[in-house]
């Protein structure tokens, strides 16, 4: 998706460290903390409601195919050989999620860096980046309800946080006044209902209408998303905040071999990237789940009021363009 960010002014592509003014530096480091209040109310959030905190992989024989999703836009996957055998780096933990649900871990998270190189255009959404962190997580048994109404909280609760623990950081960055802890619980709409109101441009024009984040469900995609067969519904969910855009996406998930195979088949996703995962569904060993991703640098950029999502990176990635650092 293409996000047009609140931004006054010619639009900006962030300065790495070693070129930012006096008043720039002042800017990050404000930043800087808004982040740090992010990360320390999310992480207590979650071990406090009983999650397990996992640290993150770097290569994988799988990993998310991100495909088909309508909204994907990867320039180049990277692939390389260690010890004799094709890894990918990590596009998304999901495929771990899964499996790590369904074993030792049934309610855990792990922010986990994730490598997209993103179509170099899309350094003009300032909404991407082609190294990001998602805060992941995934819940064995839940339904998309439970993860929908826990991230409510949640997302008031880091708000709440915010304006107390990041008081001079955000009135410094001109966000303390409009950043208000929102109503819950947030409306939910159906992709079809936008799809009909804003045509295919939902996606952009959906945050410029809200006021208050929304959900928004039953968007086709990656086959790991449940899909029901009654209905043709998937039971999935996306979480969008004003003028910004998307910053979490989750689903309860598929865990039965049949259906899991007949979806790759059908969206051309190739079985023998995911062995793993497939044996264990066919032994019946895959559990029912729910789960979501936020992007720890999207979810701070709309807290931080951030012209460009690259801000709000220390070492910035943004599209097409590779810093010295
Ligand atoms: P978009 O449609 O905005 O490109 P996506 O739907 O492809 O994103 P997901 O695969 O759902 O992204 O990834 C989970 C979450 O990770 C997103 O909700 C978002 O918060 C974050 N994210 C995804 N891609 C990027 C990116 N290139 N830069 C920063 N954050 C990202
Ligand atoms: N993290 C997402 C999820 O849990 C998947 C993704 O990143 O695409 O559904
Ligand atoms: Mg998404």
């Amino acid at each position: 998706m293409t996000v047009t960010v609140e931004t006054t002014g010619a639009f900006e592509i962030p300065k790495p460290l070693n070129e930012l003014s006096e008043s720039e530096i002042v800017r990050k480091a404000h930043i800087g903390r808004v982040s740090t209040e992010v990360l320390r109310y999310l992480t207590d959030a979650l071990t406090g409601r009983g999650f397990t905190w996992l640290l993150p992989v770097i290569f994988s024989k799988s990993t998310d195919p991100l495909w088909p999703d309508p909204g994907a836009s990867i320039e180049k996957r990277v692939e390389t050989e260690i010890y004799g055998e094709t890894v990918r780096t990590t596009l998304s933990m999901i495929i771990h999620k899964l499996v790590a649900s369904s074993t030792a871990y049934p309610r855990f998270f792990v922010l986990s860096p994730n490598v997209r190189i993103e179509k170099r255009e899309r350094k003009a959404t300032g909404w991407h980046t082609y190294e990001f962190t998602q805060l992941d997580f995934e819940i064995r048994g839940a339904g998309s309800k439970d993860v929908k109404r826990l991230f409510e909280a949640v997302i008031a609760g880091l708000i709440r946080h915010a304006k107390k623990q990041a008081r001079r950081d955000l009135t410094y960055l001109g966000r303390y006044g409009s950043l208000k802890a929102p109503v819950t619980p947030f409306k939910a709409h159906d992709r079809e209902d936008l799809m009909a109101k804003y045509g295919a441009e939902w996606e952009t024009r959906l945050p410029q209408e809200i006021r208050e984040p929304v959900w928004v469900t039953n968007i086709p995609r990656e086959f790991y998303d449940f899909e029901d067969p009654a209905t043709g519904r998937w039971d999935n969910y996306d979480l969008f905040v004003p003028k910004y855009g998307e910053v979490l996406s989750g689903a309860r998930r598929e865990w039965e071999y049949g259906r899991i195979t007949a979806k790759m088949e059908r969206d051309g996703v190739k079985k023998e990237s995911y062995t793993l995962l497939l044996r264990m569904a066919k032994e019946g060993k895959l559990k029912p789940s729910a789960g979501a991703g936020i992007g720890v640098e999207r979810l701070t950029a709309w807290l931080a009021g951030a012209k460009h999502i690259g801000e709000v990176q220390a070492f910035p990635k943004v599209p097409g363009v590779v810093y010295d650092l």
